[in-house]
């Protein structure tokens, strides 16, 4: 027999995978001795079987919850049908990864109309009982039965102000019981039965409803956008209540171990008084800073504080952590490594292996490749910021970024200008779970209620998204899509500005500037360096990129693209002559003035370079993407070229492809018109000549791009080579640079071992060798892939992914093949998967010497080779 139910005794940590993330740490914590209510946990094996065989719980399964149930009585000497000893639980899901208000969760189960007059008289207070009853009448109706929330808070929200009750704790008990009755005739109106009163039957529905929530809308979003896969399923568990909201004495908080925003070493929460589950996150308060327990409670804070500090000990990494207090008692209701902004989470990881807690490996493990890059997200230029009109600045700074949109008001709105290309803002009382498409479809989530760990702040701070949150002094009106502020009012489309990491809103978009990088930030980085085998190069061609990516500390560029530089004006023109020449000399007098500007190109390229490996690749586009399309254009290069419109025409009708992607392109052009790469290379060695006469020493490495047979390269190399040691002659220089090939398609992949007997160095083009190894065009793959991925096809679009067993084999054999007639050949890749974090390890493995990427994601590319490394366990521990 299976076990399928686990008392909190029997779990530990290490069970993430059957008793889910929340049910392993709640019986870690148990067996560290913190006071954790007791509790049993129904594994994911017993989810995934439910949703696998249908609408009930198995026998097998109901049989294990009886005999955990009878076991828990045993031990709390608690029961659902005892006057005295009233057993109430909690019913949570959880899975192996937490995914923060995904899921749902039921409190106060347990109770009925018979319970909740017990629990008054036991506890002599009615108000808290029917506080606890309608709560659970709520989070039951929604949970299980799908009544939507708005039916439930609407008549909760005009009850009090009917009644003029600010407060929920203000409204008295017979008004609780007002509520707890209609909330009970919503039942019979929206799903035709009566609320259950037996409690074991509310126990089943509830589990099955929280299994059954592992395949709602939200949870298979969120799990789309973090790649959670199905299979893990989620485990419940069953948790005696503790009450939060039993009186002044009581309430209910979470706190961080360490500040999520900025990583500094101080904890950081929050708290209500007389309060339940989730009216903290919910935002439904503005609740108190953790520090004001001190004041008002000062064991329970002594207590937490020390007990935060061990389980930051316990589990070496930041936590987050659930408490109530119930009667001036501390319970420890969940703890999970705590989400962080990448700025957190790169300062935690350097304090954690200053303060030994973990070592430099650990580390580099502990933050997210894709949370590198929001470090690299820009800032408001403080000068614009100044002259800026402020709507707000009391809002609360929940998750840094700088950015500028369209307000609206909805989730539904949000996402439906967002598809529409719009960049949009979203403008909430608060949020919840039902909002997270909206709050993915973006650029900011700006709340007036809640505070630093509301739903919208963890969940913005989880996407690397702008949000500020508790935004007193603005008042939203969804209904009338207008926002008030002190100094005006915003409707919906009104552009404005937000900035995550202060908390301040701004009428208008402001202007942006790049981040600067902090000690820890550069600290961190070097670890990863130092720990990486692959080396991680950038694809730039542009100053402000090059400087940019060596910023980020790429070790050389992978790819300079030339084509980019022909389309200035004066440069096109002289590109359009070459190629509607009609003899060599009109070609060479072209390529003549272009050789002039490439050489000031590849000069400020090299220039910042340096000894920095460069690969410069000779031209690749198909030569009618210069030429003019329009008929005005068109008109005009005519008379530049002083020929007729029909000549021109004709002329470029005659260059016309059917199939340009497979035409005359790459190193093709070169074999119809050598002079074109000879004037490329001539010009990239008379900038290195230029270079080094100012003493600036530098390595470029000249690629052949599209290269399939060994005579198109050797052909071309000569002719290259020929020009270049003319050169040397010439200026009597001593000149030093390697000649090599672009390996982009499959059939020099196979014929890598004789290539690599005569190139330099090779760099794997992944977007053409994808491209042609599936067939797929990558321009027109956007038609199918989706439709690919999800049918299961494919598992994910190989031109974001590498392709393990089609192109990663092609790569793997060249590589290898390669390495044994040439070990010096130098190999790389570039192309969109050299900064892909999942291609990157699977790089990581083969006989690759370096990856490239653009600037922006050398950081993360430098941070998975090295996670990679740590991972693939050839170093020693240190
Ligand atoms: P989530 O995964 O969304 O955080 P939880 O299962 O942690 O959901 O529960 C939601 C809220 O209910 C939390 O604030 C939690 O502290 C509270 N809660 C859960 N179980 C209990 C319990 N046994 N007693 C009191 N409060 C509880
Ligand atoms: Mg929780
Ligand atoms: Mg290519």
């Amino acid at each position: 027999m299976t076990k399928l139910v686990y008392a909190f005794d029997e779990g530990q940590k290490s069970m993430k995978d059957l008793l889910g993330g929340k049910g392993a740490n709640l019986a870690e914590m148990k067996r560290l001795g913190l006071p954790v209510p007791d509790g049993f946990t129904i594994t994911t094996q017993a989810c995934i079987e439910y949703l696998e065989h249908g609408s009930k719980l198995s026998e097998e399964v109901v049989a294990q919850l009886q005999t955990q149930l009878d076991l828990f009585s045993q031990r709390t000497s608690k029961s659902f049908s005892s006057d005295e000893q009233l057993l109430l639980v909690s019913v949570r899901s959880g899975a192996k990864i937490s995914m923060p208000g995904m899921m749902d969760t039921i409190l106060n189960l347990g109770l009925n109309d018979d319970n909740v007059k017990k629990l008054a008289r036991k506890t002599n207070d009615e108000r808290f009982a029917y506080d606890c009853y309608r709560r659970l009448l709520q989070m039951f109706g929604e949970v299980v039965y799908n009544v939507p929330m708005t039916a439930f808070d609407a008549y909760f929200d005009k009850y009090k102000t009917d009644h003029g009750y600010d407060n929920d704790a203000d409204i008295p008990a017979e008004g609780l019981k007002e509520i707890c009755e209609h909330y009970k005739s919503l039942y019979v109106e929206k799903v035709y039965k009566p609320f259950p009163q037996e409690p074991t039957v509310q126990l089943t529905e509830a589990i099955e409803a929280v299994f059954k929530s592992w395949d709602n809308d939200r949870a298979r979003v969120y799990r789309q956008l973090n790649d959670i896969p199905y299979e893990i399923g989620t485990a419940v568990n069953i948790q005696e209540m503790v009450f939060g909201n039993s009186g002044e004495r009581s309430g209910t908080g979470v706190a961080f171990t360490r500040n999520p925003v900025t990583g500094e070493a101080k904890l950081f929460g929050e708290y209500l008084l007389n309060a339940q589950g989730e009216d903290v996150v919910a935002g439904i308060r503005t609740p108190k800073d953790i520090a004001s327990l001190e004041e008002q409670m000062p064991h329970v804070h002594q207590q937490f504080v020390s007990v935060s500090q061990q389980l930051e000990q316990h589990y070496r990494d930041m936590q987050d952590i659930e408490f109530t207090i119930e009667n001036e008692q501390l319970y420890i209701l969940q703890t999970r490594n705590g989400k962080r902004t990448a700025n957190a989470a790169v300062n935690i990881a350097v304090d954690l292996v200053n303060e030994q807690v973990i070592t430099k490996q650990e580390a580099l493990t502990k933050v997210e490749v894709k949370s590198i890059e929001q470090l690299l997200h820009p800032n408001f230029d403080d000068e614009a910021l100044t002259k800026a009109t402020v709507i707000s600045t009391v809002g609360l700074p929940a998750s840094p970024g700088a950015a500028s949109g369209k307000v609206v008001f909805s989730a539904e709105e949000a996402k439906e200008q967002h598809e529409q290309g719009e960049k949009v803002i979203l403008m909430r009382p608060e949020t919840s779970p039902e909002d997270i498409e909206g709050m993915v479809a973006s650029e900011a989530i700006v709340t007036t209620h809640g505070g630093m760990t509301s739903h919208a702040a963890v969940v913005a701070r989880g996407m690397g998204k702008c949000c500020v949150t508790g935004c007193a002094d603005l008042e939203i009106n969804t209904t009338e899509k207008v926002v008030t502020y002190p100094g005006g009012t915003l409707a919906e489309g009104d552009i404005i500005s937000v900035d995550g990491a202060k908390g301040d809103i701004y009428v208008g978009k402001i202007a942006t500037i790049t981040a600067e990088h902090s000690e820890a930030f550069e600290q961190y980085m070097t670890w990863a360096q130092d720990i990486a085998r692959l080396s991680v190069r950038m694809n730039a061609e542009t100053v402000p990129d090059i400087i940019a990516g060596y910023q980020f500390g790429a070790t050389g560029i992978g790819l300079v693209r030339t084509e980019h530089m022909f389309f200035a004006p004066e440069r096109l023109i002289e590109m359009r002559r070459f190629i509607l020449a009609h003899t060599q000399e009109q070609r060479i007098t072209a390529l003549n003035t272009i050789g002039g500007y490439q050489t000031e190109d590849f000069e400020q390229i090299l220039r910042q370079s340096g000894e920095k490996p460069t690969i410069i690749r000779l031209l690749d586009p198909p030569l009618h993407e210069f030429l003019p399309r329009s008929e005005s254009e068109k008109a005009q290069v005519a008379e530049q070229l002083g020929v007729t419109v029909t000549t021109l025409d004709k002329h470029i009708e005659s260059l016309n492809e059917v199939n340009p992607m497979l035409g005359h392109r790459g190193c093709r052009l070169a074999i119809t018109y050598p002079e074109l790469y000879v004037m490329q290379a001539e010009a990239i060695m008379k900038s290195v000549i230029r270079l080094k006469e100012e003493g600036i020493d530098t390595n470029p490495e000249i690629m052949i791009p599209l290269v399939s047979t060994v005579e198109e390269f050797t052909t071309l190399k000569t002719l290259i080579t020929e020009r270049i040691e003319a050169l040397a002659q010439e200026t009597g220089q001593d000149l030093h640079y390697l000649i090599g090939t672009m390996i982009e398609t499959p059939r020099a992949c196979l014929i890598a071992a004789e290539l690599a007997t005569v190139s330099d160095f090779f760099s794997f083009g992944t977007n053409d060798l994808t491209q042609l190894t599936f067939g797929f065009s990558r321009d027109d793959s956007g038609k199918f892939i989706n439709a690919y991925s999800n049918q299961g096809i494919l598992e994910q679009d190989p031109f974001q992914t590498i392709d393990k067993s089609g192109v990663g084999e092609l790569i793997k054999l060249a590589s290898v093949q390669a390495k044994q007639v040439n070990p010096n050949i130098k190999i790389g890749v570039c192309g969109e998967l050299g900064g892909d974090e999942k291609s990157i390890h699977y790089f990581n493995d083969l006989e690759i010497d370096y990856v490239s990427c653009s600037p922006y994601r050398v950081p993360g590319a430098i941070l998975a080779t090295a996670q990679s490394e740590v991972e693939s366990g050839r170093l020693s521990v240190k």
